[in-house]
């Protein structure tokens, strides 16, 4: 019979940890009583230690799982006792005042403002002085609320022991022996769930404080029967308080006083008295009622095993995982996805983004000494005189040339492709940090770009400089093939024809927005008659000595009125993207011209086909370096960072964290592991059913 207490005692903590609702659970017993009915004395009496906390303000403030297992003496000698918070992962706690301080500091973690917490502690105490017990120590109930305790705390008591004096429970319903039991919070309570009384055993306590006539008449339960009996006790620690063997002591008292009330308490064999009994009889008790649960419990364990067993078949296929196999599965997948991107990194597309790059520069060259110059149509009409040798244009646009050449070979071309590159890699890292799964692993996210950005940190430098240096020839010249030149001839022409229909395109949403051609061109001519007036103002201004200026100030304003500033300035953009034309389409005449066509000889007149062929060759040279001294670099250390920095140094309890972080495998996980343990439970109660073979003996009464 021992053995199936104990067996049942694992059981249900196994059930505990399956889950918290009341059809998957065994009996424990629910001790509760009011303050100060010394319902920690009766505890402590049981376990023969002290070890509950002390104090003024209320002090157990989360339920207490206490379970007792009994350690047997083994070759003659007495196992060490010893407590364990299973959840806390403290180890074996010897000594029984840490266990004190221990329940102490997790009580106090409760905030003031919740005063108390429905979250419950896991103590286990390992003993050969205790029986095979589960009880739960509950928050004394308070008669008065007191001002530093919120209003509700009343409520909140009752609710939270409520919760807990359910069936199956048992309920130890602690009241003091000089408290009339009318006014015992702990009966009435009990009563409001076992009317008849049939789960709830009584504990008198203080029988010392009465006389033990009195004490004998509500031992005897004439007033409030209870089916299991009232057990009266003397649970007060006499002397050293803070004493771990407190436990001996008070037993001592006790024995000393009902061994003097004897003729009283004696006589009738019905009454219990004493810590020894109520030790008895609340294993018989517990004993009993776990028994005839055993048949309910294992039906209800029987179809939530049957339900797991169908939902894991339907959802997962029976697919087994576990949080190492998730963690390998997640680096694999990312180093797989990232050798995918690596794709994007392939040399022709490295170049042809650093050719971009550079063409813009080209066309900024181009702007800034070409197109803004106010001589630029005269090269058109140079190059279309044929007998016009090329050494023999002015030494003016030989200078330009070699001006917009070296602007381009000098824009730092090592530090701009470089970056460019790498920031490419850095979004391609930022785009894998952010999609899945590492959307669920914020931490492993984090370090993910924070040692890839690291990685590139490292090399940026080198490179940019590397590049730098390579192409330092091409500053000082720059040999061009025919084949080259018609080359970069035609991708001038192709960025020209571009150009010129995004700028069309521009004037069009101009049009459009000033409302219609017609209104542009007033626009157009008012701004271009304005600028003339300010031109004549300003020569007025320059012949003037003094600064008689009256006139022209009160002429000003009624002119600024006739338009809206907005289209003022949107006619001056028109106006741009007109001269822009202009002068593109004069160039593409020229670059389509026999005289560009005619090869390398003719770059005075036309710069464009030249610096494209100078941008061409910048982003070859650049391309090739680049990919030897960052992407070959970075696409070699990046999957060794993975194995060596993203999760190598988790822990078996990191790991699964880590695993659970993913929503989806932490479903996956729950129901494999509930399965699991219904199954290991299911093992358990059937292997009782063998030791079960005689019917459980009723309740009995000492
Ligand atoms: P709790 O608040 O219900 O946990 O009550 P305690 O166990 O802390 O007891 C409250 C007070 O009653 C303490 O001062 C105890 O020493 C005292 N006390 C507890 N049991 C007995 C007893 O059997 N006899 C006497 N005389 N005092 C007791």
């Amino acid at each position: 019979l021992m053995h199936l207490t104990r067996k049942l005692i694992e059981i249900r903590s196994m059930l505990l940890s399956i889950d918290q609702s009341d059809a998957l659970k065994l009996p424990s017993i629910a001790v509760i009583g009011s303050q100060s009915s010394g319902k920690s004395s009766v505890l402590e009496a049981i376990v023969g230690h002290e070890f509950l906390p002390k104090g003024n303000n209320m002090v157990t403030r989360r339920p207490i799982e206490l379970t007792l297992i009994h350690t047997p003496a083994k070759d003659g000698k007495l196992p060490v006792e010893y407590g364990e918070f299973p959840g806390l992962g403290l180890g074996k706690i010897r000594d029984f005042t840490d266990i004190q301080r221990t329940l102490t500091d997790l009580n106090l973690a409760v905030p003031a403002s919740e005063a108390v917490s429905n979250d419950p502690i896991d103590l286990r105490i390992y003993s050969p002085n205790v029986p095979d017990l589960t009880l739960i120590d509950l928050p004394g109930y308070v008669q008065i609320s007191s001002l530093d305790q919120p209003e509700t705390l009343k409520e909140k008591i009752a609710g939270l022991c409520e919760k807990y004096i359910r069936e199956p429970n048992i309920i130890l319903a602690v009241c003091a022996a000089d408290v009339d039991l009318a006014n015992s919070p702990a009966l009435r309570a009990s009563r409001k769930v076992d009317p008849l009384g049939l789960r709830t055993i009584g504990v008198i306590t203080k029988m010392d404080l009465v006389p033990a006539e009195q004490g004998a008449g509500i031992l005897s339960g004439n007033r409030y029967p209870l089916h299991l009996g009232y057990v009266g006790v003397v649970a007060k620690s006499h002397g050293k308080r803070s004493n771990s063997d407190t436990g001996l002591v008070a037993q001592r008292g006790e024995k000393d006083y009902f061994g003097s009330n004897k003729e009283v308490f004696g006589s009738q064999s019905s009454l219990m008295v004493g810590t020894d009994t109520l030790r008895r009889r609340l294993m018989e008790v517990l004993e009993s009622s776990m028994a005839s649960s055993l048949h309910g419990i294992t039906n209800a364990v029987q179809l939530e095993l049957e339900e797991a067993t169908y939902q894991f078949k339907v959802q997962y296929n029976d697919r087994r995982i576990s949080p190492e196999s998730y963690v390998a599965e997640t680096m694999d997948s990312l180093k797989l996805r990232f050798k995918d991107f690596t794709q994007q990194f392939r040399r022709p597309v490295i170049r042809a983004k650093l050719k971009g790059m550079l063409e813009d520069k080209v066309m900024d060259v181009l702007e800034q000494l070409y197109w803004l110059d106010k001589r630029a149509p005269e090269l058109g009409v140079l190059g279309s005189d044929p007998k016009l040798k090329p050494e023999d244009v002015e030494p003016y646009w030989r200078h330009k040339l070699e001006a917009a050449s070296s602007l381009l070979t000098k824009s730092g071309v090592g530090r701009d492709s470089t970056l460019l590159v790498a920031d490419g890699l850095r979004s391609l890292i930022d785009s894998i940090a952010a999609g899945e799964p590492f959307n669920f692993h914020p931490r492993a996210a984090e370090r993910l770009t924070e040692f890839s950005h690291m990685i590139l940190r490292d090399r940026i430098g080198v490179t940019s400089d590397q590049v730098e240096n390579c192409i330092k020839p091409f500053k000082y010249d720059v040999e061009v093939e025919p084949r080259e030149w018609e080359t970069g001839r035609e991708r001038a022409v192709q960025l020209f024809e571009n150009e010129v229909s995004m700028c069309e395109q521009k004037l069009q949403e101009i049009k459009k927005k000033v409302g219609g051609g017609r209104r542009l061109n007033g626009l157009i001519g008012y701004v271009k008659s304005m600028e003339e007036k300010q031109k004549e103002r300003s020569l007025k201004f320059a012949d003037r000595s003094d600064g008689e200026q009256q006139g022209e100030v009160e002429e000003q304003p009624v002119e600024s009125y006739r338009y809206p500033p907005a289209q003022l300035s949107d006619a001056r953009y028109a106006m741009m993207y007109s001269d822009r034309i202009g002068v593109l389409k004069l160039r593409l005449m020229a670059l389509k011209s026999k005289r560009c066509r005619a090869g390398p000889q003719s770059e005075v007149f036309c710069p464009e086909a030249f610096l494209n062929v100078v941008a061409d060759k910048l982003a070859y040279t650049s391309a090739m370096f680049i990919n030897i001294e960052l992407l070959d670099q970075f696409f070699y250390q990046f999957p060794r960072e993975i194995d060596s920095r993203l999760l190598y140094d988790l822990d078996r309890k990191e790991i699964v964290e880590f695993a659970r972080e993913n929503p989806v495998v932490r479903r996956h996980l729950d129901l494999q592991e509930r399965k699991d343990k219904l199954e290991e439970v299911m093992k358990q109660l059937n292997s009782l059913s063998t030791l079960r073979a005689d019917p459980q003996p009723a309740p009995r009464r000492h």
